[in-house]
């Protein structure tokens, strides 16, 4: 299984800086960017085609969009769909994120039936997934967790292929803040997470993605990334520099 070390470029970025950033971090990783190892960016929709364009004939570099809506076209202003973001040149989409959720106020049942939309309609899915502060405070993970992967893969085909389905465990209180979560609180949090996988898709559980997101930089991205049941990364913060993401990507 191949590592998916991404980057989340959230609201930040106009086209010409992103897509700028997008070709150096092809000058700087492309060359030496490992069999084992694939590279996603999340830029703001307006500046999604250049940057899809900027890595399009890379291999193993892709594009995705951060967030889409549940239906093909229609009145509904503001929103944009799968049909959209793969004519820009998207192979993920993201949901579930913390910012969503907790901001814009996404539920677990909207993110499902996002999820099971956008692997319906063809493009490859990222659920993020994380507790917050006071959820960890209350012994509350393993079931926030669990609830959020339940529901939020609830209409997935479990014949899903499993290189279409990641998730990503980003604790809330280590987005953002430069507090990371440590090497036994990602191992047990990966470990419940493949579990749930497994109880609901099988061994084909075994090949899906479980990324880690939540303050990676260069300096603590390879201890994570060698943690069992971390097949990847999700970044915000340090992944908008090409130089800093380049490190990451390589750590
Ligand atoms: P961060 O964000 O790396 O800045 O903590 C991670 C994310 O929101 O995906």
């Amino acid at each position: 299984m191949k590592k998916l070390m991404a980057a989340n470029w959230k609201m930040y970025k106009t086209c010409d800086e992103a897509r700028s950033t997008a070709e150096e971090l092809v000058k700087l990783t492309a060359t030496n960017l490992p069999a084992d190892r694939e590279v996603l960016v999340f830029p703001p929709f307006t500046a999604l085609k250049g940057v899809a364009d900027a890595l399009a004939w890379q291999e193993g570099f892709f594009a995705g969009g951060q967030d889409y809506y549940i239906e093909e076209e229609g009145a509904f202003t503001g929103e944009i769909s799968p049909k959209m973001l793969l004519d820009a040149g998207a192979v993920y989409g993201l949901t579930g994120h913390s910012e969503r959720r907790h901001i814009l106020g996404e539920g677990d049942e909207y993110i499902g039936k996002k999820t099971a939309y956008g692997l319906a309609r063809g493009l490859k899915v990222i659920l993020c997934v994380g507790e917050k502060i006071d959820e960890r405070k209350g012994g509350e993970v393993e079931e926030v967790l669990e609830r959020q992967i339940r529901v939020g893969l609830k209409d997935v085909p479990t014949d899903v292929a499993p290189d279409r389905l990641s998730i990503a465990y980003e604790p809330v209180w280590a987005i953002g803040t430069g507090e990371v979560a440590g090497p036994e609180e990602i191992s047990a949090a990966h470990g419940f997470v493949r579990k749930i996988l497994i109880s609901i898709f099988g061994n084909n559980a075994n090949e899906m993605r479980v990324l880690y997101g939540g303050s990676v930089k260069p300096g603590n991205c390879a201890e994570i990334i060698a943690l069992d049941n971390v097949d990847g990364v999700l970044v915000g913060g340090a992944s908008l520099e090409g130089e800093s993401f380049s490190q990451i990507v390589l750590a």
